[in-house]
């Protein structure tokens, strides 16, 4: 190495000394790191085939967390360093504190992510029948690009609460022993119409209508007794009527599990990695933090695709509202504590794609395997709607991760006036704390099955961690 040093021209050293540095991802960390995330990303599968849902997602990390020592957080009661204590949001969101040796008075540590994806909502009223077959009535949630959903095997997930209160959970269509639904689509021989349309016209929301059943109830000349068929199997599955779907949280997601994508089985493929795959890390993070300087708080959000209103998004006061009541037992007012905070907005990036390559620029776009993604801002056009982290704050999490030997690099959305997104960092950074946001880079980002590398997954669990104990 040291000849091999000399021979370097004056320029190649100066490039060495001054230039960003790339090479490929797994080359940077080593083959033993690499079977690190290969390993981690086998809890991660489980973890997305379990959690469809955001109240799928609830349930399977608050049964973890309870595993692993955390509490239910009792307002009147104080908290010792090192004790660990998580908060359920009507079962839709959920925060995990560990308290720490300084609690609040330098702030907290916030590690946020989004357990909400895109998918299809049931209306209210959305059992019909048409021509002899049933049928349910969708309403679209989140940003989907509405030709990717029929012909898609889906799964019906969700909680339907009876009049008497009773919940009844909802997950059917994901076993290959269970039948599935599905957005039918016209074939192509007859399609000369729709597929002269531009994309957005070409399915509209009330086309998102979902195929659940062919068979009268019996040979009576009832009408629509194809409907009646499929109610009495609801009925007798789950003894709800058709008035219960009015009090029901319902939706159809894809029914594939998550698979490995690749010769190499180098990445994952998969429905809602936006934003699992940084749930599943920060919640990782969480579970193996113990005793940190300034108390960890890991938020798994509701409704950040529909724009983080409502009382389970990150437009809502919970969050801090618990903040507030572990600042009251350390004599500090929430202001003061969150001035002082710092927050990691976990959430993904788009993926650069040589095959959708002038979507994007290249200098400044994120990148499968070249670890965890920070965006400095997100928005749209100049800059609107976005926090932008201060230098300040980017060079304090550029020194974490790099003193750690996290594997990182930076991205934005896109050519600048490519289009344009947003997170919740910006709902954080307006209580007045610094916010940056670092995730996985997606490809096919909000499609029913959209890809990560294995590699980027367990970097943004690092990078979490130690942002946690730094
Ligand atoms: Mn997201
Ligand atoms: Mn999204």
């Amino acid at each position: 190495m040291e000849n091999e040093k000399k021979e370097q021209s004056v320029a190649a050293q100066r490039k060495e000394q001054l230039f960003l540095q790339k090479k490929h991802g797994m080359i940077t960390i080593g083959a033993e790191e690499t079977m690190k995330a290969d390993e981690f990303c086998e809890g991660y599968k489980n973890f997305l085939d379990h959690a469809k849902t955001e109240r799928e997602a609830v349930a399977f990390t608050i049964a973890a967390a309870q595993q692993a020592g955390f509490t239910e957080f009792d307002c009147t009661k104080t908290y010792a360093p090192g004790e660990k204590v998580y908060v359920n949001n009507r079962n839709k969101a959920v925060m995990f504190a560990v308290i720490g040796r300084n609690g609040t008075k330098n702030g907290v540590r916030l590690g946020i992510a989004h357990i909400d994806s895109p998918r299809l909502d049931l209306k209210p009223n959305p059992l019909y029948e048409s021509s002899d077959l049933a049928l349910f009535k969708t309403h679209y949630y989140g940003g989907i690009k509405k030709y990717q959903w029929p012909t898609v095997p889906l799964a019906l997930h969700g909680v339907v609460v009876k009049k008497d209160g009773t919940t009844v959970d909802v997950y059917y269509g994901d076993e290959e022993s269970e039948p599935c639904f599905v957005v039918t689509d016209l074939l192509p021989h007859l399609a000369n119409e729709q597929m002269s349309k531009v994309m957005t016209k070409a399915f509209t929301g009330e086309q998102l209508n979902v195929l659940i059943g062919s068979r009268p109830f019996n040979e009576d000349k009832e009408s629509e007794s194809v409907k009646l068929n499929v109610m009495n199997c609801l009925f007798e599955k789950y003894g709800i009527t058709e008035a219960d779907f009015m009090s029901a949280d319902l939706t159809m997601v894809p029914a594939d599990k998550a698979r490995d994508i690749g010769f190499d089985r180098s990445m994952i493929g998969g429905y809602g990695h936006d934003d699992k795959v940084c749930a599943y890390p920060a919640f990782m993070a969480a579970l193996d933090t113990q005793m940190p300087d300034s108390t960890v708080i890991t938020v798994l959000t509701d409704r950040e695709e529909i724009g983080s209103d409502g009382a389970t998004g990150m437009k809502s006061t919970y969050m801090v509202d618990f903040i507030a009541d572990l600042a009251k037992a350390d004599g500090m007012e929430l202001r003061h504590v969150m001035a002082r905070s710092t927050c990691l907005s976990a959430d993904v990036n788009a993926a650069f794609d040589p095959t959708y390559a002038s979507a994007f620029e290249t200098n400044n776009s994120s990148f499968i395997n070249q670890g965890a993604v920070i965006t400095k801002y997100t928005g749209s056009g100049g800059k609107y709607s976005t926090s932008d982290a201060t230098a300040e704050f980017m060079a304090q999490i550029r020194r974490i991760l790099d003193d750690a030997g996290v594997l990182w690099q930076t991205g934005e959305l896109g050519k600048v006036d490519g289009g344009g997104g947003g997170t919740i960092a910006k709902f954080v950074a307006n209580w007045n704390a610094d916010v940056v946001d670092l995730g996985v880079p997606v490809l096919s980002m909000h499609a029913p099955f959209e890809v990560v590398s294995k590699i980027d997954v367990f970097e943004t669990y690092r990078a979490l961690f130690e942002f946690y104990r730094a």
